[in-house]
């Protein structure tokens, strides 16, 4: 029989929004709709809107999610920097923060900044004084499903199966999930931008490359967490091509952002890593826009291969080379290698989110890890 739990997703999900429509849609019985209803009122999870119809009538009173029940925090470390948010339950961002640390430096490092980072966040007037519902955390590498430890990271050296989550909830009391950062910037951008899309990947173009798979509404990590992970296809056999990895003529190494920033330095234009590149398209240089645009052919080449497997709706490009260039290249080789039909209803955009959309992608896995029905029915049990 459905839980509050269950009466909860109804409403978060927009398919019941009146004890009317609950009783229609699980059809429970009146006064089992009202415990429900009344147990989540209760526990301050759900809130009713008293709004009156515009005629001065009575209209049965709404119901919303309560946004404001609790708070999270999202960290989405990136291989130079990491930025950090505070969200309410509806992913809605209320305050940010960010701090460099290279990834390379390790996990004991990085997520001493990262909870250092959370406490300056729990300390802003937006956390309201509610507590704290668990704390989101994506990295630049594959995450393993089970355990939600990294899982062989291929340019995270010392961070292969160390145990972020154990480490964070030792620290602030709270669950934490941890995702790979394409993945979590896909769902973030499925979540606000295209909700409908039955299929959806996000190609991060940072100082790596991933992508991220969203089919369903739900990521797609694999299973050992390795889905999209397309920076280690195998694209040239040229020596010089070395990639972070160890491997040789990886896609990363000759299309993400520390390729393109190398290619860069030898015109004389200082870069390091993918930051730096997008700093330098940002500010319009020729050379950056003409190399990143070089790179997209190169991903639109491997994005062919996983759009003819897939057969999605929407591709976007996010990270930091994302820009007009970027997207021109990937448009440039992905249409000519696909099949017609593959590419029919396909949509190759720009992602609109920028740093925000894993930072929401994250808030919306943490919300349907601690509300799913059956946590929820738990907890009112
Ligand atoms: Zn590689």
């Amino acid at each position: 029989m459905p839980g509050p739990g269950d009466v909860l997703d109804l409403v978060r999900r927009g398919r019941a929004t009146t004890r009317g429509g609950i009783l229609e849609v699980t059809g429970l019985s009146r006064m089992t709709v009202a415990q429900r209803v009344d147990a989540l009122l209760e526990a301050r999870l759900l809130i009713e809107d008293g709004t009156h119809g515009p005629t001065g009538g009575r209209r049965p009173r709404r119901l919303v999610v309560n946004s404001d029940h609790s708070r999270l925090v999202t960290a989405t470390v990136n291989t130079t920097h990491t930025t950090t948010a505070l969200a309410d339950l509806s992913g809605r961002i209320l305050a940010r923060d960010s701090f460099d640390v290279a990834v390379a430096d390790g996990p004991e490092r990085t997520l001493h900044e990262v909870a250092r980072s959370v406490r300056r966040l729990l300390a802003h007037p937006a956390a309201g004084g509610v507590p704290l519902a668990g704390v989101g955390v994506s990295i630049p590498g594959p995450v393993d499903p089970e355990t939600g430890r990294p899982s062989q990271p291929p340019i995270m050296p010392g961070w292969d199966g160390y145990p972020i989550p154990d480490r964070l909830t030792d620290e602030f009391g709270v669950s934490v999930v941890v995702a790979n950062d394409a993945d979590a910037a896909a769902l973030g951008e499925q979540t606000v931008g295209y909700p409908d899309s039955p299929a959806l990947c996000l190609v991060k173009v940072s100082t790596g490359i991933g992508t991220g798979i969203v089919l369903d509404g739900r990521v797609y990590a694999g299973v050992d967490g390795g889905a999209g992970d397309i920076g280690h296809v195998r694209v040239t056999d040229d020596p010089q091509a070395r990639c972070r990895c160890g491997a040789q003529g990886c896609l990363a190494a000759v299309a993400g952002g520390r390729a393109v920033a190398r290619a860069l330095s030898e015109l004389g234009i200082p870069a390091s890593s993918g930051r730096d590149v997008g700093a330098r398209l940002a500010a319009g240089d020729a050379d950056a826009a003409r190399l990143t645009q070089e790179a997209g052919r190169r991903i639109g080449e491997v994005m062919a291969t996983v759009v003819s497997v897939l057969n999605p709706g929407v591709v976007l490009l996010g990270g930091a080379l994302a820009s007009t260039p970027l997207l021109a290249g990937v448009r440039e080789t992905l249409y000519p290698r696909s099949l017609p039909r593959a590419t029919r209803h396909l949509t190759v955009a720009l992602a609109t989110l920028g740093d925000d959309a894993a930072s929401v992608g994250m808030a919306r896995l943490l919300v349907e890890n601690e509300f799913s029905p059956a946590a929820v029915n738990a907890r009112l049990a």
